[in-house]
């Protein structure tokens, strides 16, 4: 098949005419250079908007879009350009969760990675002890089977207005064409050590004396180019069977260091899934999630849920950033509802919900009970979680893990369609194995280190870990890909998520509260300053925060530092008077376009 802009071009009208209804034209983007914060102005649009992590992603979305294509057309478009220009955060090499709305019915689809049929309890286990976070990362047995083709492919099946094939052509033009590296790809190449270890990503992302490629550098990706073609024609059992599955085996039982166990029979029986979504009301709003194997709905509402039960501040924002009374009442929910996570959610596959059924975990009167809990003292570590129902196996909570990477596309279309979807390949650059799918040629895409979301120790005291590694089970996650909409009439609010491990779930909680409580718009919202906490020490977004702010929380018990918090939200807003509003994190490269 060929789009009608070849056609026209060489005037072959004899050619049977196959029009694809949409032919991509590349734009001029020039990467900006700089970092650290600045603020964003946010975007308007009256139809359409689409908002993600890199700027030629957001365009191939924004062309689809004005072509007629619908948000799940624009978000493979968004997501094949995303494997190519933010190679570190998201790709075919990796896993998703997709929020949909047709107007009508909302949907999860659940591309999570999973893990191999030979894995088991000890797969990050070494004489007795758990492996080193980065040496788990960095190696075959952290690469779960990838979901996100198989997933997008299943929605588009579903929902897709334009040819799968044509949703394909951005991404393939700017593989073989050259895109320009941008700062922030180019400043996670220089700090990453590990990816250097890999012969064939040393070869194509850095200099011959081991420079990363310099920002505004044309980078040209055939072999990705090459297996994006194949997976166009041929559907998602390109990448699932055949040269590109067997190279992916290859790679990971090839680890010089610590080889992994995936099979051909892991990669072609990959499923992905349709579950149902975790609606929650709150206040006059309505808010869809993401149910288990992500922890990020539960948590997030566990969190806002609480704070809805303690006593109105009168000062939650205290010039321009949140108050220390306001993030007391915040870090002491988080504690909790981060003490429930890490004791019960895991696939819903391996483990049942408390009582049989997760929402219980987000009943009113639960919540009341545990937000009594928080009083003007912090309780620090000491969090424990609740009982908000009787469980069939006794779990052990899991210890927290850092995490890191991750992407975001929120996406409404000119009929009132909208996605939210989270994508990631784990850590940045994922477990630094660039695969090239078998064709010889220089690139590929990067396998993802999702396995290292598992708990690495099976159990603790004798008792299991809910989210232990068990063959072919979803490692639990963070992602909260949110779609929010107006309880009373059924219009949808606002689409939004964001990358950044666990603290996803507190950049999506402080967002959806900036919104709903304090009336600032998508820009504004996700340009405060971050704070969070996994349950023991507090960390503020670096000097964001006064003094006094970081002081006050000392007083009431948190013991506190600063560091980077690098969210990387994306939101998509309707204003009441039809107006689409759209802002992206001002800590990464994102834009909204529109119109
Ligand atoms: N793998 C993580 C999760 O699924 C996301 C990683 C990140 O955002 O850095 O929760």
């Amino acid at each position: 098949m060929r789009p009608t802009r070849a056609l026209s071009l060489t005037g072959l009208l004899l050619v049977p005419m196959v029009s694809w209804g949409f032919s991509y034209e590349t734009p001029s983007i020039t990467p900006e250079v700089g970092s650290g914060f600045e603020e964003k102005p946010g975007w308007a649009a009256d139809t359409f908007a689409v908002a993600a992590a890199n700027p030629l992603a957001t365009d191939a979305g924004y062309q689809v879009l004005k072509a007629g294509g619908n948000a799940i057309d624009a978000a493979v478009a968004v997501q094949m350009v995303l494997t190519l220009v933010e190679p570190q955060s998201s790709g075919i090499g990796g896993g998703a969760f997709l929020m949909h709305f047709d107007g009508a019915k909302v949907q999860a689809y659940d591309g999570r990675e999973t893990a191999p049929a030979a894995a088991t309890g000890e797969l990050f286990m070494e004489n007795g002890e758990p492996l080193p976070f980065m040496d788990a990362v960095a190696s075959g047995l952290s690469v779960g089977v990838p979901g996100t083709v198989r997933m997008l492919e299943q929605a588009h099946a579903e929902h897709g207005q334009l040819p799968w094939e044509a949703l394909f052509e951005p991404a393939i033009t700017l593989a073989e064409e050259g895109f320009a590296v941008s700062q922030r790809l180019h400043t996670s190449l220089a700090n990453d050590e590990a990816l250097r270890q890999n012969e064939r990503a040393r070869a194509f992302y850095y200099t011959a004396d081991g420079e990363p490629l310099e920002v505004g550098s044309s980078l040209k990706n055939p072999a990705l180019a090459a297996i994006l073609r194949l997976i166009a024609e041929e559907g998602s059992a390109a990448f699932y069977e055949g040269a590109i599955a067997e190279d992916l085996v290859e790679q990971v039982q090839s680890h010089p260091v610590r080889p992994g166990t995936i099979t051909l029979e892991d990669i072609s029986g990959y499923q992905s899934l349709e579950r149902e979504p975790l609606c929650t009301p709150w206040q006059q709003w309505e808010v869809c999630g993401f149910p288990p194997p992500s922890s990020g709905h539960l948590t997030v509402m566990q969190i806002l849920g609480m704070m809805d039960q303690q006593p109105l501040l009168e000062a939650p924002l205290e010039d321009g950033v949140t108050s220390s009374g306001w993030l007391h009442q915040f870090l002491e929910a988080s504690r909790l509802a981060f003490a429930d996570r890490g004791r019960y959610i895991a696939d819903p596959d391996f483990v049942d919900a408390p009582g049989g059924d997760w929402s219980l975990m987000l009943a009113p009167d639960y919540l009341d009970k545990r937000s009594q809990l928080i009083g003007d003292e912090s309780m620090g570590e000491s969090a424990e979680p609740g009982n908000p129902g009787e469980l069939t196996v006794s779990f052990a909570s899991q210890p927290e893990q850092p995490e890191y990477g991750t992407s975001h596309i929120s996406i409404v279309d000119a009929d009132g369609n909208a996605i939210a979807m989270t994508t990631t390949i784990e850590q940045a650059f994922g477990s630094r194995l660039l695969a090239d799918g078998g064709t010889d040629l220089p690139g590929g895409y990067l396998l993802n280190n999702e396995l290292t979301d598992f708990s690495f120790t099976p159990e603790i005291d004798g008792q299991p870990v809910a989210n232990r590694v068990e063959p072919g089970k979803r490692p639990r996650s963070s992602m909260s890909p949110t779609l929010v909409f107006d309880q009373e009439s059924g219009d949808l609010v606002a689409s939004l998520g964001s990358p950044g491990g666990a603290a996803i779930i507190h950049y999506t909680a402080r967002t959806l509260a900036a919104m709903r409580d304090w009336g600032l718009n998508a820009q504004e919202a996700l340009n405060l300053p971050h704070a969070i906490t996994l349950g023991g020490d507090v960390y503020l977004e670096e000097g964001r925060f006064p003094e006094s702010t970081i002081e006050s929380l000392r007083e009431r018990g948190h013991t506190v530092s600063e560091r980077e918090l690098t969210s990387g939200l994306q939101a998509i807003q309707r204003l009441e008077d039809g107006t689409l509003y759209g802002g992206a994190d001002p800590r990464r490269e994102g834009v909204v376009m529109g119109e």
